[in-house]
């Protein structure tokens, strides 16, 4: 609170950056998205650059949440299952679905992103039953990297798992079944080529499984113009889920009929209730539902998804990479002045919508700059992320992290002792 106030009321030369504030301010009056924060709980002066990690709160969850709670679970109880919560999962699909370029129900929403990764590894090794190699990005997000080494593991000889050191097309050969990748890094925000990757793991004759976890929601996805096979994406990042929100998983239509499930749970059987004795997978994305789906975290993602409806994802896309632009130009200064590595690509269409920062006291600038109210986060070993979810950033926020973050580092705040001490989430 504390600290834009001050800003605002500063005279121009103890400003720590020369570009004028209004100018940001007036970026904002500009922007077409603008209204769009008004739809998020979202204190005035609270600069919340982390939705790539927990977006925000949509206002509209909190009366939606009661319903489920008090309506449908504490007054129909068990018939609320024929209405709504057994389509719930093909609602948030559907919506989703607008916003990666696929169709409705080739998206299903279901268990969390490590879940889905093990699912459709599996298949696509399935798919292909006569290669024996998973090639993964050697620098991607942990989870990703663990779940295809148990599998592996599980799967024994059968299977190898192949870590790409930089570009994967040069790891690919005709023994790699399906190459997993992120579409933008979440360390460096470096967004992947996904056509000309597609494209090329195809002629290798292989699938490819994109992790969407950094761009769904702020990056103009087209799954089925570049063809590709499997993803699966993050509910609770750009899309604003909540916490632990359910992940979801495209399947292409071409594959689905073959393409199978190692967790072959009961709720995607073919006939749910008729409580057969054989597992028959149900059609299409169905199938890869397993067991019982959370529904209050469901029903939260559910609503959230609500924000993007009318909003075009090019105009999303826009933004977000003016915001991240801005930013970049507002600190140059500082690359030079102490010793800062810009991690994230410098051309817009490289990147997606985070900027990253290495600074060697990294951790110490960032616990510095969240108690001033400006919130970003850190990832090992040295960088500082900032996230600009579109949808509820404004341009003076970029001008204001700007602003802190040149005040932290010249004036040396983050040196303080109380900054160092770990916190148990970074
Ligand atoms: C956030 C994120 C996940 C999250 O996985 P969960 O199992 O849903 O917690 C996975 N992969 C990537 C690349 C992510 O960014």
């Amino acid at each position: 609170m504390g600290f834009t106030v001050r800003f605002r009321m500063m005279k121009s030369e103890e400003v720590p950056i020369d570009v004028p504030r209004e100018q940001f301010l007036a970026f904002d009056a500009q922007d077409p998205l603008a209204e769009v924060r008004e739809r998020f709980v979202l204190a005035d002066e609270l600069i919340y650059l982390d939705g790539n990690s927990l977006g925000a709160l949509p206002k509209a969850v909190a009366g939606r949440l009661a319903h489920t709670v008090e309506q449908e679970w504490g007054v129909r109880l068990v018939r609320s299952w024929n209405d709504p919560w057994i389509d719930l999962w093909r609602s948030a699909g559907g919506k989703i679905a607008r916003l990666i370029g696929a169709r409705g129900e080739d998206v299903a929403v279901a268990d969390s992103v490590s879940v889905n990764l093990f699912k459709l590894l599996a298949s696509g090794l399935d798919l292909r039953p006569n290669r024996r190699v998973v090639l993964i990005d050697d620098s991607d997000f942990p989870t990703d990297r663990y779940v295809a080494d148990g599998l592996c593991n599980l799967l024994g000889d059968r299977v190898t798992l192949r870590r790409a050191k930089g570009d994967l097309r040069r790891a690919l050969d005709d023994d790699v079944a399906i190459v997993l990748s992120s579409h933008a890094s979440y360390l460096t925000g470096a967004l992947a080529d996904m056509r000309a990757v597609t494209h090329a793991v195809h002629e290798a004759g292989a699938l490819m499984l994109w992790d969407l976890s950094h761009t769904a929601g702020v990056v103009d996805i087209d799954l089925s113009g570049c063809d590709v096979d499997f993803a699966v994406g993050c509910g609770y990042k750009y899309l604003s889920g909540g916490p632990g929100a359910p992940s979801f998983l495209y399947v292409a239509p071409r594959l689905q009929d073959e393409a199978r499930t190692p967790l072959q749970g009961w709720l995607g059987h073919e006939d749910i209730f008729a409580f057969a004795d054989h597992y028959r997978p149900a059609p299409g994305v169905e199938r890869f539902q397993c067991g019982t789906w959370p529904v209050l975290s469901l029903s939260a993602l559910d609503e959230a998804l609500d924000v993007f409806e009318a909003l075009d994802m090019a105009a999303i896309r826009a933004k977000s990479q003016a915001l991240s632009a801005r930013f970049l130009e507002l600190i140059e200064p500082l690359i030079d002045r102490h010793g800062i590595t810009v991690t994230t690509p410098i051309e817009p269409q490289d990147r997606g919508s985070q900027i990253s920062l290495s600074h060697p006291d990294g951790y110490a600038v960032i616990r510095a700059l969240i108690e001033r109210g400006v919130i970003g986060d850190f990832r090992m070993p040295d960088i500082m992320r900032f996230g600009f979810a579109p949808l509820y950033v404004r341009f003076v926020d970029v001008w204001d992290a700007a602003a802190a973050l040149t005040d932290v580092l010249d004036s040396g705040s983050y040196r303080a002792e109380r900054f160092r001490a770990r916190t148990k989430v970074t």
